[in-house]
């Protein structure tokens, strides 16, 4: 009996291999959160089936993703993925959504969800930064609108090539949109900065929320950052650093 066991466990761990899995990676199932602007679903999705064996993806859209934050549904995902720019919120959703969070739950941050949640400050918290539609105050200092331009050619500078969301990256360039003049906490890590006149200079951070981590990547508006393969690298070690933090 214990060579049939030993034996199935080899045969196992034999197919897990020949699908691709190391056993040591870990299975994570991310949950993309989305609703409130336009992207090219198809090309997106294609990044997010690019990310490896180990990460598999299911897509909800506001305001039914308002369930998923219900403690009833959280353990059917491992890791929350924003890609929305949603407005709308209850009291209610409003604490789920941060219960969830606060509780565990981590999350990555990707582009116009930093725009997201205009009248929810804890939103800020949570994220570690906003793009103001309107003149907005936190904590005490009045910020004016947030400026936005597409189609932007920059260098990426890696400025904490240790972390683990950004090692084995160097300096990169990408094609993308730019935010000017969008909060960023002070307490955040800075992952990512560029030198542009048309965007703040930290792009890339992560912070903690309650027990979660949090990475927030203002990159991420078009197909060309979608197929960028820096932009998958850190968007895959991010999902897996945020997953370890659990
Ligand atoms: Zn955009």
């Amino acid at each position: 009996m214990r060579y049939l066991l030993t034996f199935l466990i080899t045969c196992l761990v034999a197919s897990s291999s020949l699908n691709g899995i190391t056993p040591s990676a870990p299975q994570i199932r991310i949950l993309v959160v989305t609703g409130g602007h336009a992207y090219k679903v198809e090309q997106f999705n294609e990044m997010l089936s690019s990310l490896g064996d180990n990460i598999t993806f299911q897509v909800v859209e506001f305001p039914a993703a308002y369930d998923m934050f219900l403690p009833e549904n959280r353990g059917k995902y491992d890791v929350l993925v924003f890609y929305h720019m949603w407005q709308k919120i209850t009291d209610e959703q409003a604490k789920n959504f941060s219960d969830c969070i606060k509780q565990g739950k981590p999350v990555v941050v990707l582009h116009h969800s930093i725009c997201a949640f205009d009248d929810w400050p804890e939103y800020f918290d949570i994220i570690g930064g906003k793009f103001f539609h309107k003149p907005t105050t936190v904590k005490g200092k009045t910020y004016p609108v947030s400026s936005y331009i597409h189609d932007i050619h920059f260098n990426v500078k890696v400025s904490n090539p240790k972390h683990p969301v950004t090692k084995g990256l160097k300096d990169f360039e990408i094609f993308d949109e730019t935010y000017k003049d969008y909060y960023v906490e002070a307490g955040v890590t800075p992952l990512l900065t560029i030198v542009e006149q048309t965007s703040t200079p930290i792009i890339g951070w992560t912070k903690k929320y309650g027990k979660a981590r949090i990475v927030t990547l203002q990159s991420g508006h078009d197909v060309p950052t979608f197929e960028n393969p820096n932009f998958r690298k850190l968007l895959k070690q991010s999902i897996e650093w945020v997953y370890k933090g659990k």
